[in-house]
């Protein structure tokens, strides 16, 4: 079988997830050393592990970038080969972005869960994503050596907390530092790692001491695969039992339609429990074939269309990571969903309308590339050569060009100002930004006209402190970052209507624009729309666009404290033109002058973001660590009480409020408390606050919505 012909049917292309330190990284690094890719063992310990290459991830002990990795397994029930591509997903919910953009194109997940600490809140927000992508999962209960694991604990606490049919096909034998191995509850047989690496498996029967547990929980076993298909439910009632092909097929059927989550166990670290993971993976996760179609618009005509995932229809692709590698350049991962894609080939890029030149293509293992000549459907490669694809573009065959539906990229709530160190470092930092901007669709550069300040903006705090990190390890750029700051909007507080006027006609060829505009209110979230009603040649449509591209410069500083103005609908409805004077530049400048007006008219008010916080701490913090979110002007909108001492806390709380918030919750806890936070949704700053923030822009509160209320009540 030559590599590049690999059958669909045998290849997946998977994820793993799992809350932080529950073993990812490792389960991750010993399935590369197992699929016989990875010939050395590294553990995260020492910062070798493979997949963490960047090294501020192994200082942080946290996975940041999604590579994907092909590896190769050979089934060990019935020796059949196939094809895994692990894509990366990070676990620290400041990029949750990254997730969402991995859980996109991978077809099925590994949930790892720590045999100790079980099912943890920042689990939750992963399952919950993945719930939103419809990806089918099976469990691994690791950690089963540690002292105070309990499989069965974990798995409970699957079905209480995540609702999900969590049904062990694994059975832990021995526990703790005893732990030696596992009851394939399939087959009904005991499987030993004896040798340190964990290579040596050992296969026996169950044990005497097991034989009624591992009796019961096969029983269930039988019966929920039985549930999911009339026939083996009629094989069941026949025979009074399954066999293990007939259980295998039963559970693949409920996994692929999320009824069932098979749950297995091990010890990444101490080598036990991989490669039946990795059989589990291959026996009940889907093929590109079970997704059946992706669906997309046609460029042209906006109609919808689905397209098979197989070889025979034209070829379309989604870029959903761009990496700069030091020694191949700009790389972009691609999922492929149908057709073949050959090196050398041209593609069409629909979204920006350009062709692109695919020189190479590559298949990243944990620790080399390979040069492929084709990628077929189903895959996941990186190729070199497109150099304006960016994540989230749609690669496909011209001739039957597909618009595969975007990648959704939430907008940066916090900025800081950059800077480098001295002016040597100043235009290599610059560059190095550039890169990193373009492979993570959540941060931004920008530069402040009024300061001559250069401005990075994203997710959270640690995404841009991990930016500074970067620029010193891999760049050699030493920059400095300023105060966090929050990304303030603003928007109208109702409707209202302005004329402008850009009129020159003293002498030679003049300026004439005019345009009569209405602004709006969109509910929160929608963004900009324009909307153009002049028919009948008011003012010709050659100059529509200057129209719209005038509103929209003039969005970019709203007149209240100069931030971004969002969520305003502009219609443009009546004006004039002049038969020699009028210019495209011209109605710019008078769209500019008629939306600022109509703000002023309207009243504005001042929105920031708001954060989406959980927190967990031991019990006795409680009132301290509430009572300290009160102050930070948080809504509560939970107490939960977990297992052991542990309560966990839901709050929305706007970011201004939470700089700093690691430092302060470690000090109200002794270091016990831990927290997430994503950003959720835009809010009203209160007036006090809002006067505060606009006074100190040098702005006055002479259009903020409330005075002017009280101005036209005079
Ligand atoms: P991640 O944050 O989910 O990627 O977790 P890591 O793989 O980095 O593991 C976190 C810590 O748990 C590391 O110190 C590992 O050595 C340790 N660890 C991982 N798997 C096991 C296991 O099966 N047993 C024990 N005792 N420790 C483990």
């Amino acid at each position: 079988m030559t590599e590049s012909k690999f059958p669909l049917d045998k290849t997946r292309n998977i994820g793993i997830a799992a809350h932080i330190d529950a073993g990812k990284t490792t389960t991750t690094e010993r399935i590369l050393f197992y699929t016989g890719r990875v010939h050395r063992l590294g553990s995260v310990d020492e910062g070798t592990a493979t997949m963490d290459w960047m090294p501020q991830e192994k200082e942080r002990g946290i996975t940041i970038v999604a590579a994907a990795t092909s590896c190769y397994w050979r089934r060990l029930h019935d020796n059949e080969l196939f094809r895994i591509n692990i894509i990366d997903t990070p676990g620290h919910v400041d990029f949750t972005a990254e997730v969402e953009r991995a859980l996109r194109v991978l077809d099925g997940m590994i949930a790892v869960f720590c045999g100790v600490g079980g099912v943890e809140p920042q689990s939750e927000t992963v399952w919950r994503q993945a719930n939103k992508y419809s990806v089918p999962r099976i469990a691994f209960v690791n950690k089963l050596d540690r002292v105070g694991s309990d499989f069965f604990t974990v798995v409970q606490q699957m079905r209480e907390r995540l609702g999900a049919n969590a049904v062990p096909i694994q059975l832990p034998i021995g526990r703790e530092s005893d732990f030696k191995g596992v009851v394939d509850l399939i087959e009904m047989k005991a499987i030993y790692w004896v040798d340190e690496l964990g290579t040596q498996m050992e296969f026996g029967p169950v044990p005497e001491d097991m034989k009624e547990l591992a009796m019961e929980y096969r029983q269930r076993l039988v019966e929920v695969a039985a549930e999911q298909d009339d026939e083996l439910m009629e094989a069941y009632f026949e025979q009074g039992d399954l066999t293990p092909s007939q259980i295998r097929q039963g559970l693949r059927k409920g996994t692929l339609s999320f009824k069932v989550v098979p749950v297995l166990c091990g010890s990444a670290l101490k080598n036990k429990g991989v490669q039946p993971l990795l059989d589990a993976v291959c026996d009940f996760l889907p093929s590109p074939l079970d997704i059946g179609v992706v669906r997309g618009t046609n460029p042209l005509t906006g109609e919808v269309i689905e397209r098979k995932l197989t070889d025979e229809e034209p070829f379309c692709a989604l870029a959903f990571k761009i990496q700069t590698d030091p020694y191949v350049g700009r790389l972009v991962y691609l999922r492929v969903y149908s057709g073949v894609l050959k090196k050398g080939e041209s593609v069409y890029n629909p979204g920006k309308d350009t062709n692109e030149r695919i020189m190479r293509i590559l298949r990243m293992h944990a620790n080399y590339r390979e040069d492929v000549d084709e990628a077929r459907a189903g895959d996941i490669v990186a190729v070199v050569g497109p150099k304006v694809t960016m994540t989230g573009d749609t690669l496909c065959d011209k001739a039957h060009p597909i618009l595969l539906e975007q990648i959704e990229f939430p907008e940066p709530v916090i900025f800081r100002v950059i800077e480098a160190k001295d002016r040597a470092h100043e235009e290599r930092m610059v560059e190095a930004l550039q890169k990193l901007v373009a492979e993570d669709p959540t941060l931004r550069l920008r530069y402040d006209q009024e300061t001559g300040q250069l401005v990075l903006a994203g997710m959270g705090e640690l995404q841009l402190e991990i930016v500074e990190d970067r620029l010193r390890r891999e760049f050699g750029v030493q920059a400095r970052l300023g105060k966090p700051q929050v990304a303030f909007r603003e928007t109208i507080a109702q409707e209202a209507i302005a004329e402008g006027r850009y009129i020159r006609q003293t002498g030679g060829r003049g300026q004439y624009g005019h345009v009569w505009l209405k602004v709006e209110p969109l509910p929160r979230g929608a963004g900009f729309e324009f909307v153009n009603q002049i028919t009948g040649g008011v003012i010709p449509s050659e100059f529509i666009p200057a129209v719209e591209k005038g509103v929209r410069e003039a969005m970019e500083a709203g007149v209240l404290a100069g931030y971004p103005v969002v969520d305003v609908r502009v219609t443009l409805f009546d004006g004039s033109y002049h038969e020699v004077d009028s210019s495209e530049l011209a109605f710019k400048l008078a769209a500019e002058i008629a939306f600022k007006e109509a703000c002023k008219q309207a009243g504005m008010i001042l929105l920031e973001p708001i954060m989406a916080l959980e927190v967990l701490i031991p019990k006795e913090y409680l009132g301290d660590v509430l009572g300290d979110l009160t102050a930070r002007r948080a809504k509560i909108k939970g107490v939960q009480e977990l297992t052991g001492n542990a309560v966990m806390i839901e709050a929305e709380v706007p970011l201004a409020e939470v700089f700093g918030y690691a430092t302060s919750l470690r000090s109200l806890t002794q270091g016990r408390g831990s927290y997430t936070m994503r950003p959720s949704h835009y809010e009203p700053v209160p007036m006090n606050i809002a006067e505060r923030i606009v006074l100190d822009r040098g702005y006055s509160m002479s259009y903020y919505a409330t005075s002017l209320v009280g101005a036209s009540n005079d």
